[in-house]
């Protein structure tokens, strides 16, 4: 039993079985049934019940399992290895309903919370944003967490189609309102295009959020931003949401709500890499849309986010492990 808790997962050897071959999940790795066997759980949200306007990330989880067959084992900059620093595995996919959405938010909380409490920590592929704010209420039910929040979107509007407060454009609003996340330590970056109103991005900055829009990114560029991320999250528990419309609809076009002039795909992976060394608690990749994304580009793009994700989680996993020693 003891043995079977302490083993490290590793990906199917693509020396043996090539990638092409066997069974499609998260990064070739097993799937296993019991949390208390990983330190990092990948976990699939094949949900898209907050989604306003064009559906579709529900796709994402396989998806992304499907392109994930592409990465190897250790990172090509910061030469981590991930399965080397900790257990990690495949959990599955949340359990969901396609048209109940408290059923929906309720199984996925529970998913998360029973993740949680055995001490593992999650990485999620929704799904759209609103999957997020269930993932926060278990990560985050004893004390807020700090958040990195790539995306065009500020996601904090209050309410849709008259009184509808449980939306892919409403999660940061809820969550800040639950006391999930605190909002003097939340960052967002790559917020961009059109408002519903010129005071749609007011509320979030009465909150304290520090917004880096597009345009602030412009100026600043990569380290500053890095920097001044950094600077704002300092050492608390934080959590990295990454929805893939915070990238250009050039680079990632496979998403419901595309936004003109966002970040590329380089600039995307110096920003994740500044990330070492923060206290992360948790991460997930959002808005991938199959159904916009016919050549598997923005999958790609999700797996490869997911990488970088799990490369960071990793990090500071083993971290914390050491310290508690
Ligand atoms: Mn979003
Ligand atoms: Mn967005």
């Amino acid at each position: 039993m003891v043995d079977s808790l302490n083993r490290h997962y590793e990906p199917v050897d693509s020396g043996v079985t090539p990638r092409f071959a066997g069974h499609s999940t998260f990064m070739r790795l097993p799937v296993i049934d019991d949390p208390r066997a990983v330190d990092i759980a990948l976990v699939g949200v094949p949900w898209d019940g907050g989604t306003t306007n064009r559906p579709g990330p529900r796709h994402a989880p396989r998806q992304v399992r499907e392109m994930s067959s592409l990465i190897r084992r250790a990172h090509g900059v910061t030469k981590v290895q991930p399965y080397e620093l900790c257990r990690i595995a495949d959990l599955g996919d949340a359990p969901v309903n396609p048209i109940d959405l408290n059923r929906s938010m309720q199984g996925i909380q529970s998913f998360f919370e029973t993740i949680v409490a055995a001490g593992a920590t999650p990485l999620a592929v929704g799904g759209d944003h609103l999957c997020s704010l269930p993932i926060l209420r278990a990560i985050a039910a004893r004390a807020p967490v700090g958040l990195v929040h790539f995306d065009a979107h500020s996601d904090t509007v209050d309410t849709y189609f008259g009184d509808l407060k449980y939306t892919h454009g409403t999660p940061f609003r809820r969550a800040i309102e639950e006391g999930l996340v605190d909002p003097k330590r939340v960052v967002q970056l790559g917020i961009r295009g059109s408002t519903y109103s010129p005071d749609e991005r007011d509320w979030p900055l009465a909150q304290g959020i520090r917004m880096i829009t597009i345009e602030e990114f412009e100026d600043l560029g990569v380290d500053a931003t890095i920097a001044e991320t950094r600077r704002v999250v300092g050492d608390g528990p934080t959590y990295v949401t990454f929805d893939v419309d915070s990238m250009d609809p050039a680079f990632a076009p496979g998403t419901g709500t595309p936004e003109f002039a966002g970040f590329t795909s380089r600039e995307v992976n110096r920003l994740l890499r500044g990330l070492r060394g923060l206290n992360l608690v948790g991460g997930d990749v959002v808005e991938v849309s199959p159904p916009f994304d016919p050549a598997g580009g923005t999958a790609l793009v999700g797996a490869n986010v997911m990488f970088e994700l799990l490369c960071l989680l990793a990090e500071a996993v083993s971290t914390r492990k050491r310290a508690r020693r």
